[in-house]
């Protein structure tokens, strides 16, 4: 493994991300605070600050207020949901645009932008694991780990466990992220979650109709870390 500034990786993919690191550094260099007239922009594109617990903690006790009548369960997996797809959808979007904008074309190296964009914008430090294989097939497949995970920190403040794993938008953003990059459909799904108890938030990342087949294939794969733990 190679231990990059903004993201760690497997040897073989280091030279890939350390271009993707200069370039995603020069997009974010670009950086006016203009106060006056309420606006942030990176380069020329506006963005927004937002305080990150209010993505997380908040937005679930938000759900359980105005939806009282929904048990727990549903209440988590509503919000939860919600803020998966708002994620994939924004990780599209910027995909889309940044690979434009900053003229990158080859699949790899668009995809090589995305953990490094997530660490500058503060989302989520990226430890991609050497079991991963991304093509731009059915064959596509990503381990990854957000140790610094935003959303996990914000329940973990709090000092009591989440009532599940909570990692939505770091696995929406990132699945958002690597569809547009290769061009094939993708979801990801978080398998463990330090919020959750685990010790680690570790994300699985496959097309939608093997991601079953993918998550069950890596429990098997390490059954020491799924001991005595929820599905
Ligand atoms: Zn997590």
């Amino acid at each position: 493994m190679r231990v990059l500034n903004t993201v760690t990786v497997p040897g073989s993919m280091a030279p890939l991300f350390e271009q993707a690191q200069a370039l995603v550094q020069s997009y974010f260099g670009d950086r006016r605070f203009a106060p006056e007239r309420g606006s942030i922009t990176i380069g020329d594109e506006r963005y927004i600050l937002v305080r990150a617990e209010s993505l997380s903690v908040g937005f679930f006790g938000f759900m359980r207020s105005a939806y009282p009548a929904l048990d727990d369960e549903d209440q988590f997996s509503v919000a939860g949901t919600i803020l998966y797809d708002l994620a994939h959808g924004m990780g599209m979007a910027d995909a889309e645009v940044f690979s434009r904008k900053m003229g990158v074309d080859d699949p790899i190296a668009r995809l090589s932008c995305g953990p490094v964009h997530f660490a500058h914008a503060g989302w989520a430090f990226v430890e991609i694991s050497a079991e991963s294989s991304p093509s731009m097939d059915d064959e596509f497949y990503l381990v990854y780990d957000h140790p610094y995970s935003f959303e996990a920190a914000s329940w973990l403040e709090r000092r009591d466990r989440a009532p599940g794993k909570v990692c939505f938008m770091g696995a929406g953003y990132s699945a958002g992220w690597c569809q547009v990059s290769f061009g094939v459909p993708l979801v990801a799904r978080e398998i463990l979650c330090r919020a959750h108890g685990d010790p680690a938030c570790r994300f699985v990342m496959a097309p939608p109709h093997r991601i079953d087949e993918r998550i069950a294939a890596y429990r098997a794969a390490h059954p020491d870390l799924f001991a005595d733990r929820h599905a």
